[in-house]
């Protein structure tokens, strides 16, 4: 590549540039987007064993794995209940392994926009190919690739995205994020297409606490010192995001009142609130059952013990 010309080492700045260019690449794939400003990895309360997994393969697109006899990973599934980190995760993911991150958009896939479906999506998988090494994003995949239609534009994507994960050489890594895992057809979690299939569920009390600190110092460093114990004591059962915008509706009572933020604040938001755990509890209990048999736990600790 031209910007290698003249340069003695890799820096921060060429990965950059190379990703920019890569970038360029895609401006004409309507269906794909290069994805910015991806977090870093300690952006991510809790998760411990997702981000041990992602950590212990940050060298995995390298010579050296492949002479170590390592094969290069080819994805993993990442799913579970809503606003708990999936997303999150995934664009980590770029940030820790230093490869630019590409969103396929199902639903763009089939609008039309960019043809036929199965044309468009064959064609962004070519050019994911030529993007290598790179990482691939395929959210709410179960929208794009399920089971309910098995004939159809649905169903030959199905087949064509399971042969191309199973043959493609390049060294293109699937990162897909699912809600709805029961939409998802049997031979896509069959073992071997995915290395790993990750469970995300509500935060345990240690990862809320986690969770409070890094939104705490994002956005409000003062406040690091805040006794974070109790807060995170009564917010069992609510999620990362949820955890999230709460802190941001107590930073504006602050605002508006023109004072700073207090402890009291937080307290305040939290207890005339419920999370929506609350009223989804049987839906997130059939997710739960349907990830014990078949998924991984992204955290060390299950919620379970706690409720
Ligand atoms: P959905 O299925 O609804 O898309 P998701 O699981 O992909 O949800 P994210 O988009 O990753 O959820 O989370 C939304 C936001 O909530 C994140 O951008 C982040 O700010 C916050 N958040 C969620 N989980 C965590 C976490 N474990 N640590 C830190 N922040 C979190």
């Amino acid at each position: 590549m031209k910007i290698f010309h003249g340069k003695a080492a890799i820096t921060v700045n060429i990965l950059e540039e190379l990703h920019m260019e890569k970038k360029q690449v895609i401006l004409k794939e309507v269906i794909l987007e290069y994805v910015h400003n991806t977090p870093r990895i300690d952006e991510i309360g809790g998760l411990e064993h997702l981000k041990d997994w992602l950590k212990k393969r940050q060298r995995a697109f390298t010579p050296e794995a492949r002479k170590f006899g390592l094969d290069q990973p080819k994805g993993l599934l990442v799913m579970g209940v809503s606003g708990c980190g999936k997303t999150l995760s995934v664009k980590a993911i770029s940030s820790l392994w230093s490869l630019p991150l590409f969103r396929l958009d199902m639903n763009l896939v089939y609008s039309g926009i960019a043809g036929p479906a199965e044309e468009a999506f064959a064609r962004a998988l070519k050019t994911m190919d030529s993007l290598a090494p790179a990482i691939l994003w395929i959210d709410e995949i179960e929208s794009g690739i399920n089971d309910k239609v098995s004939e159809g534009a649905t169903g030959r994507i199905l087949g064509y995205f399971l042969t191309w994960m199973q043959e493609h050489q390049s060294s293109v890594f699937v990162a897909a994020t699912a809600n709805r895992i029961d939409l998802l057809p049997a031979e896509l979690l069959r073992r071997g297409r995915f290395d790993q299939i990750f469970f995300v569920d509500l935060p345990v009390e240690k990862e809320r606490e986690d969770i409070f600190r890094i939104h705490l110092k994002k956005r409000a460093p003062g406040f690091e010192g805040f006794n974070i114990t109790p807060l995170a004591k009564i917010t069992k059962g609510w999620s990362g995001a949820e955890i999230e915008q709460a802190i941001i509706s107590a930073m504006y009572e602050a605002f508006n009142e023109k004072r700073a933020l207090s402890e009291d604040d937080l307290f305040k938001i939290f207890s005339r609130s419920v999370p929506l755990s609350t009223t989804m509890y049987e839906q997130i209990k059939k997710i739960r059952e349907w990830a014990q048999r078949r998924a991984v736990r992204a955290s060390v600790a299950s919620i379970a013990a706690e409720i």
